[in-house]
């Protein structure tokens, strides 16, 4: 479904991607984990079309990506939830939800997307009882809820996650990426850029370890998860094997 190839990606003179290879198949989860600066992020960008300077091959269902700008990216199918969740304080949440269907809008009715933010706000009952809430007064977990849910409202294939689980408690964690197998399961593909890469590794089926802008590793989740390296950088041992001084 996206398939990237040798792509490399800058700010000005920095250079935050170099030569990265990757591809989601339709229903996957893809998790893509690394440390802060790894390039995570501009990855998401990237594929969004918010990175202006990047070279390489970006293509999503066989369709090029050099050169469309955003909304032509949404449109083709692919909704980003950002990092740090860019809600609209004041805006509430059902306008939010309006929001996410905004490229729909001259193809879809009101109705139509009125039902499709009834639907979303069943994945996530907490948003129904706050839908003439200002989105401002959400707590962290219900804002994330309702980035996921906004972006859902433009009708994805492929879902961009920067970061869901950012600043959330675990149980809250727990539920979002509960939901995100849910969305999974109902045929959607995910591509999660995390640096909590336990709670990642643990719904995805594959994964790539991001350094300093280049893939490093690759394999199945499982695989990851079990990996020396990756369990000495992104997992952290265990408190018994930390006591008895093993690897
Ligand atoms: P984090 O987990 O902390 O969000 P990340 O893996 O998402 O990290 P990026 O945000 O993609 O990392 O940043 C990759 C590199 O690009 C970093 O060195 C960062 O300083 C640099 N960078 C990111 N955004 C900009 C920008 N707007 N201008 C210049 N440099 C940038």
């Amino acid at each position: 479904m996206l398939r990237i190839r040798n792509l490399s990606g800058y700010y000005g003179r920095i250079q935050a991607l170099r030569g990265v290879s990757l591809s989601v198949r339709a229903g996957e989860i893809v998790a893509l984990i690394g440390a802060n600066g790894a390039g995570k992020s501009t990855l998401m960008k990237a594929v969004s079309g918010l990175l202006e300077a990047w070279d390489g091959i970006m293509e999503f269902e066989k369709v090029s990506l050099k050169s469309r700008k955003p909304p032509a990216i949404v449109d083709l199918g692919v909704s980003l939830v950002p990092e740090g969740r860019w809600i609209f304080a004041p805006m509430s949440v059902r306008d939010h939800l309006r929001l996410g269907a905004y490229s729909r809008r001259r193809r879809s009715d009101t109705a139509a997307i009125e039902r499709d933010a009834d639907a979303v706000m069943e994945l996530f009952p907490i948003l129904r009882e706050r839908a003439a809430q200002a989105a401002g007064t959400l707590s962290g977990g219900e804002q994330q809820m309702l980035a996921i849910a906004r972006a859902l409202m433009a009708r994805p294939k492929l879902l961009l996650l920067d970061e869901p689980s950012m600043g959330l408690a675990p149980l809250l964690v727990e539920k979002i990426f509960a939901t995100l197998v849910q969305l999974r399961d109902q045929g959607l593909t995910l591509l999660l850029v995390e640096q909590n890469a336990r709670a990642a590794l643990r719904i995805a089926d594959r994964g790539y370890v991001l350094e300093t802008g280049r893939v490093v590793l690759q394999g199945t989740a499982a695989e990851l998860l079990d990996d020396q390296e990756v369990k000495r950088a992104y997992l952290g041992r265990d408190y018994r094997e930390f006591c008895e001084g093993r690897d």
